[in-house]
């Protein structure tokens, strides 16, 4: 099945948000099935963990690369960048317990704000 962007209307809020194919192909990276979300993304953060600091776990981290994504607790991953990480980048390395906030850039949404959670 070819993915492509679908309009879709918030039961939260009314307003009309995009079910983009990037969420939908990472969904099926995931293994998971392939489920429109009923809310847009700000009211499903909302219901998520509130406003503020998420919990995650770095799924990977490139420090040659500058950039990595982290295992929500939603399921999907978030994309973060170097300049996003707070302290010491190299040691940001796999399934370390991470602190985030999550900021929508043009490019989607990312992880910003991303310390050690200890
Ligand atoms: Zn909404």
């Amino acid at each position: 099945m070819p993915f492509r962007d679908q309009l879709l209307t918030c039961q939260s809020c009314g307003e009309t948000f995009v079910y983009r194919v990037e969420e939908q192909r990472l969904q099926k990276e995931m293994g998971l099935e392939l489920e429109p979300p009923t809310r847009c993304a700000k009211c499903r953060e909302d219901v998520d963990t509130g406003p503020g600091l998420r919990a995650g776990i770095v799924k990977w981290y490139q420090e040659d690369k500058h950039f990595g994504f982290i295992s929500q607790g939603n399921g999907s991953d978030i994309f973060f960048h170097r300049s996003g990480i707070e302290g010491d980048p190299t040691k940001f390395v796999e399934n370390t317990p991470v602190w985030y906030e999550v900021t929508e850039t043009d490019r989607g949404l990312q992880a910003v704000n991303v310390h050690l959670r200890e």
